[in-house]
């Protein structure tokens, strides 16, 4: 039996991981794809401090080294679920079942894609899901955005403060978020909105180089060049499985701010938390949090 079992080998899992080894609990990771989550994706991270310019696969070695060199033990696993017997936890995996004094639940969200072809080898090659990560490197050019909601209103405010034109599709033929930022948006001469088009197609191979949009009323083509798109159409949270633990808020878990959920020895950290903000940042963050409060409920 471990002390803490963390769920999720991302920012958020790590940073837990990091603070909890400092103060000598013992420390399981269960990460089932590779670890650094999103952000290890993304070819250029310039928003966590200390460093000006990083990839994200770098920032996301350096974190795992760190807790390596701490003791952390890791296994390449899925968590398909927790169940509290007693005063212990049985996390179960794809492979087998582990015990430990608690669990922090690190999962992260899965950006939502537009499930098209070629869609997952050219993220990060021209395919972005994060404006305010990826927006800067397209500083005084043209850039193309997908989504009609909050976060694709913002990054489209975000976006036209610097880039010379903000092309931005629409599935329907309105938004569907706050009014304010749509206020906002449609006053920005720099932003051209262009409602019921369906992105269809990636051109490309190795990296993006164009668009391909069908207009839903008229069933017209059309083709855009281009070497960027923001794809702003919502994230995917995967919290079911715990849900005999934690509450979930539109699938998010609902933590209090010494990240605790509703059961006690569960806590969760991240983007996987309902929250505001969703960086590498705020994710650590959360994991120190997370740790710091499970540590004091273990003894
Ligand atoms: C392309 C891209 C670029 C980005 N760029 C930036 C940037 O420049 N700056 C910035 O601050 N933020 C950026 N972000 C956002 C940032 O990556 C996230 O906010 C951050 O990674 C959240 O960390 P997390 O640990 O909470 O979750 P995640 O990074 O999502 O990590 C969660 C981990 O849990 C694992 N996991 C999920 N379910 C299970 C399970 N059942 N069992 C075991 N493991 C599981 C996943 O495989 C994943 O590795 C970017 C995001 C993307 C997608």
């Amino acid at each position: 039996m471990v002390d803490i079992i963390i769920v999720g080998g991302g920012p958020s899992g790590m940073s837990a991981a990091l603070y909890a080894l400092r103060s000598n609990k013992s420390v399981l990771i269960l990460e089932k794809e590779n670890f650094g989550g999103q952000i290890a994706n993304s070819p250029r991270v310039e928003n966590y401090p200390s460093v000006k310019e990083i990839s994200g696969l770098d920032l996301s070695d350096h974190m795992f080294e760190q807790i390596m060199d701490l003791g952390a033990q890791f296994e390449l696993e899925d968590v398909l679920g927790i169940e509290k017997k007693d005063d212990k936890f049985v996390v179960t995996t794809n492979y087998r079942t582990y015990e430990s004094k608690a669990v922090i639940i690190a999962n992260g969200v899965k950006h939502r894609t537009m499930n098209l072809p070629n869609e997952e080898k050219l993220v990060g090659k021209g395919i972005s899901f994060c404006a305010v990560c990826d927006g800067p490197m397209y500083k005084g050019k043209e850039v193309y955005l997908i989504g009609d909601a909050n976060t694709a209103l913002q990054y489209a405010l975000l976006l036209a403060n610097y880039c010379t034109k903000v092309h931005m599709f629409t599935l329907f033929d309105r938004f569907f978020g706050d009014q304010i930022l749509v206020d906002r948006l449609l006053n920005k001469e720099n932003i051209i909105v262009k409602h019921n088009m369906n992105l269809i197609q990636y051109v490309g191979e190795d990296k993006l180089e164009g668009l391909v949009f069908e207009d839903t009323k008229t069933k017209e083509k059309l083709e855009c060049n281009t070497d960027n798109v923001f794809i702003a159409i919502g994230q995917i949270p995967n919290n079911e499985k715990f849900s005999n633990l934690v509450e979930l808020e539109k699938g998010y878990i609902i933590t209090d701010e010494s990240m605790a959920t509703k059961t006690p020895g569960v806590y969760a950290c991240g983007d996987t938390r309902k929250k505001e903000i969703r960086q590498v940042v705020t994710a650590c963050n959360d994991g120190a949090i997370a740790a710091l409060s499970t540590v004091k409920y273990i003894g």
